[in-house]
């Protein structure tokens, strides 16, 4: 049966009853499509994506790049010098422009691919149920007739018509511009129900807040609600961030100023009777010159390295401006389960009010045993405590291990996972299923109250077992099962149950015990969930209806099983991580919906508190509490807060004022998240970093960089090439701005005091191309400093040049013009032609430029310090200089084109000589301003 359904959006899916729907799809709404019938679909209908915009073409792309006015100012120079009969020139201006266009066409080619690739990392997956069952599946593979399931934080893969749900909402605004997060319901609405009201669909794109549902596809990729606005408005590319801007904004300033310098020289020159072409000419040669027209392409384009760079390391940056940002940051605020531990986690311990239980096997495999602290094996069965704790824990799950390739997997949170794990390895009957390979929830559902970080418990409402097997207290009518943070469920229950299945009054006395030993099992970095139960088999109460299944009604009716603790190990590399952090003089915060005694106990093993005591706790502590925060006054919070190093039980609106405290004071804040709750802290945080594997496309949309490995040193390594990319930026300038301002000042001297041209025009427009792309984009792939990792962070506040780099720069300028000029006098006093001493102004300029940028290859140590060989890219753009200069010296083609003429050695010699004497100079400069600091 292969069938092409009708998927557009106004198919009318919201208009009609689900079997309708289901009828309309040729689908099944509870197994889904088998495998075969969604290969055919996916063949008729195509990939689940929304069709590329269409981009403008490589002829386009790079005729956009003439559209400058400095290029515009270039092209009428160059018709003028053409019309005036310099032909040469006006080639040469022309040969500039064109390859200045291709140079910033490659350029742009590379950053948008480099962004364009890591758009493709983050990948986002389906659930879908096909044949019976739950799979997850790339969204792209998705097809109409599809049974998708999803829950709080996912992003919804294509349209869907809701069949079941429970607390469904969904925020899409992405769609119709309200905020507010839309309540859903499976209920068929009026044919004419405009999109924002269609309470029965999910839209693709869209976001959904809470609560979890399950949904027929109604319509894929171009075919969906947000495929039709995609046709609509296309989307722009964006590759500036507040520093591009910034130079910008520089670059634009500089090219008025000296282009009303340009127009004063041509004027002076005319004044004094100099021929108005040459004078052209040369003011146009300033202008070229002196404008640094490459800097916003070069520094767009060291930040895309620098993002493949981090790509490599798995951290993919979401938005530019956070390469920069990640450089300045001061304090790390990380969430513990899976970037600090691995996120494996496997049960333990089990403790009940009569016994505890330990917990052999690792990982999700449902092998292992269940020992007395005696060694002995332990019969599940035989204690009705530890059964109930077992079924609570396994049905109050949603998520399926799996046998694949002879590895045990696991689909959902690994929370529930290492629960069902235990279910199994006690053999619970309903939880493998009858082929052995797949582990998951017993008994069926007839309503849930879905966990949330603010709720921190989950519950579920099943029938009863109808077994009278539960310690006689009558198996009939509905069963509620509960698990979640032990202070959450104790609220809920009045009783606990024991092994032989009585249950007794859980007073402030036992509550104590139960508290005592969950602190106990928290103190050894477990994560320690309370299980209960609750119906007839505690009060005896007949069967109520689910509609009546809410947190309030079951406060008070549970009877509470037992503790279950789980371990995650902290990742291997974590505390080596933290470590780096602390050197670089970055804050380290933990901040966790977990226990404060688990959150401590795992901080020391990574290293973020040493092995003394807490200072008390509390708010003077450095281990502090939700609870200790909410009870501070607000204008304590950034000194409390500031002073800790485990902050736990934080509910999410906490962690946006925990971003906010820190940023008062003055603190540059990247912040981890994973849950639907977390994206108003990501995006107030100056980084927002996402968890690529667990955490919930919502945090991914809100994030700036998100992790493709959830592990914190993968921030750490990112900090470190933020850091690396400034370097590299700040090189370039200072590198490119003494050339700059040389080449203008030369002629700028020269025509104002009425002298020859040490260097002619198109001389000036040699240097210029040749020495910018052979010498300085070279920088943007100096490998990182050492000890980048052991200074301080940088002030964002401070400027980009310091004094001192401004100094160097103005110190390069004049050396490169002052020598010009001796060695051009030099040559001319030794009987030199004039084409024979331009040609030797020429080299020295660029041997100064060449030695300079060796220099530059670190900003505060000596050129030899960093290894003068450690960057190839440099050697390679240097032999390729010294060539380019050898061809402009010797090549008769070249010596007609730019008026140069062949030197002997002893001018070369001079040149070495006087280059060698402005480098020291620069490295005096660097050696003073060493010892001064
Ligand atoms: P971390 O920083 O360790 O990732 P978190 O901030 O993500 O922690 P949550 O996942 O919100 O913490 O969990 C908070 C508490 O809620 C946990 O300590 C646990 O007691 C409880 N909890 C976690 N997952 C579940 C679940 N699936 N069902 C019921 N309760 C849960």
């Amino acid at each position: 049966m292969t069938t092409v359904v009708p998927t557009h959006p106004d198919s009318g899916h919201h208009g009609l009853p689900t079997h309708e729907v289901v009828l309309l799809l040729q689908t099944d709404p509870v197994s889904g499509l088998d495998e075969q019938e969604a290969r055919h679909r996916l063949d008729r209908h195509g990939p689940n994506t929304l069709p590329r915009p269409r981009s403008a073409g490589p002829l386009l792309r790079w005729l956009r790049q003439f559209h400058d006015p400095l290029v515009y100012v270039l092209l009428a120079a160059g018709v003028i010098t053409a019309l005036l009969g310099e032909v040469v020139d006006s080639v040469v201006i022309f040969a500039v422009v064109a390859l200045n266009a291709i140079i910033g066409f490659v350029q742009e080619s590379k950053a948008e691919a480099a962004l364009e690739g890591l758009r493709a990392m983050i990948r986002t997956d389906a659930r879908v149920i096909r044949g019976g069952v739950v799979r997850t599946l790339p969204s792209e593979r998705l097809v109409p007739g599809d049974l998708v399931m999803v829950e709080a934080g996912d992003k919804v893969p294509a349209d869907l018509r809701l069949v079941r749900l429970a607390e469904l909402q969904a925020d899409e605004s992405a769609l119709t511009g309200e905020s507010v997060p839309v309540a859903k319901d499976e209920t068929a609405l009026p044919a004419q129900t405009p999109v924002a009201d269609r309470r029965n669909m999910l839209y693709s794109g869209t976001l959904v807040t809470s609560g979890t549902g399950v949904g027929l596809v109604a319509a894929t990729g171009a075919g969906t609600e947000l495929g039709e606005i995609h046709r609509l408005i296309g989307e722009a590319e964006v590759l500036a961030t507040p520093l591009t801007r910034k130079l910008a904004r520089f670059s634009r300033i500089l090219t008025i100023g000296i282009l009303t310098l340009a127009a004063l020289t041509f004027a002076v020159g005319l004044v004094r009777g100099e021929p108005a072409a040459e004078m052209f000419t040369a003011a146009v040669a300033l202008a070229v010159g002196a404008i640094p027209e490459g800097l916003p392409a070069a520094v767009t384009v060291t930040l895309a390295i620098g993002v493949a760079r981090m790509a490599r390391r798995r951290a993919v940056v979401r938005r530019l401006p956070a390469v920069e940002t990640l450089g300045s940051t001061t304090v790390v605020c990380t969430d513990k389960t899976g970037t600090l531990t691995e996120n494996q986690m496997t049960v333990r311990t089990v403790w009940t009010a009569d016994r505890r239980v330990e917990v052999t096997g690792s990982g999700y495999a449902p092998e292992g045993r269940l020992l007395d602290p005696s060694g002995a094996p332990v019969d599940a069965a035989a204690d009705q405590a530890l059964h109930w704790s077992l079924l609570a824990g396994s049905c109050c799950n949603d998520a399926v291990l799996t046998l694949q390739e002879g590895r045990w997997s696991l689909t959902g949170d690994p929370t529930e996972g290492a629960m069902l794990a235990l279910a199994a390895k006690a053999g619970l009957p309903g939880t493998a299923s009858p082929d052995g390979g797949h582990v998951r929830a017993p008994l069926p559902r007839i309503a849930q109250i879905p966990f949330s970080s603010e709720r921190r418990y989950m519950a579920t409402l099943h029938d009863g077992p109808g077994d009278a097997g539960v310690g006689g207290t009558g198996g009939r009518g509905p069963l509620v099962l509960a698990k979640g943070a032990v202070e959450q469920i104790i609220a809920l229950c009045a009783w606990q149950m024991h092994a032989d299945g009585t249950v007794s009054p859980l007073a402030a006395a036992e509550r104590a015990v139960v508290l005592r030993a969950a602190e106990e099992l928290a103190g050894g970095g477990l994560r320690v969930l309370a299980t209960a139960v609750g119906g007839p088999l505690v009060t005896g109460a007949d069967r109520e209806p689910s509609v009546a299944f809410s947190p309030e009604r079951l406060t008070g009716t549970l009877a509470l099983a037992g503790l279950q603790a789980m371990l995650d190990p902290p990742r291997p590399v974590a505390a080596a991580a933290v470590r780096a952090c602390h050197d670089a003089g970055i804050a380290v915060k933990m901040i966790t919906g977990d226990h404060a005694a688990t959150a401590a106990a795992v901080g020391r093993a990574v290293g973020l508190l040493d092995d003394g005591p807490e200072e008390g706790g509390g708010a003077a502590g450095r281990v502090l509490t939700g609870a200790d925060l909410a009870a501070l006054p607000v204008g304590d919070h950034p000194d409390a807060v500031e002073r800790a190093c485990v902050l736990a039980r934080v509910s999410p609106e906490q962690k946006l004022h925990l971003v906010q405290a820190l940023q008062n004071r003055r603190h540059v804040v990247a912040m981890t998240g994973d849950g639907v709750n977390d994206a108003p802290a990501l995006r107030r945080a100056d980084i927002g970093i996402a968890m690529g594997r667990g955490g919930t496309e919502v945090a991914k949309d809100a994030a700036d960089m998100v992790l493709l490995d959830d592990d914190f040193a993968t921030i750490e390594a990112a900090v470190e090439e933020g850091r690396g990319v400034f370097d590299n930026l700040t090189k370039f300038i200072v590198w490119t701005l003494p050339t700059n301002i040389g080449e203008g000042m030369v002629i700028l001297v020269a025509v104002l005091l009425g002298l020859t041209l040490p260097i002619l025009p198109v001389q000036i427009l040699w240097i210029n191309m040749t020495t910018a792309v052979a010498l300085g984009l070279m920088l943007a792939f100096e490998p990182k400093e050492d000890g980048i990792m052991t200074r301080a962070p940088r002030d964002p506040g401070r400027p980009l040049l310091t004094g001192a780099l401004v100094v160097r720069i103005l110190l390069v300028s004049a050396l490169l013009v002052a020598g010009t000029w001796l060695l051009f006098q030099w040559e001319l006093a030794d009987g030199a032609t004039f084409d024979q001493a331009r040609t030797a102004a020429v080299n020295l300029f660029v041997a100064v430029e060449l030695l300079y940028l060796f220099s530059c290859r670190s900003l505060t140590g000596s050129a030899w310090s960093i290894g003068p060989l450690s960057n190839r890219w440099v050697l390679g753009g240097v032999t390729v200089q010294v060539l380019a200069q050898l061809a402009i010296t010797y090549l008769p083609v070249m010596n007609r084109v730019f008026t140069t003429a062949p030197l002997p050695a002893h001018t070369w010699a001079r040149i070495l000589v006087v280059a060698l004497a402005a480098s020291a100079v620069v490295a005096v400069d660097k050696r003073l301003r060493r010892t001064l600091m």
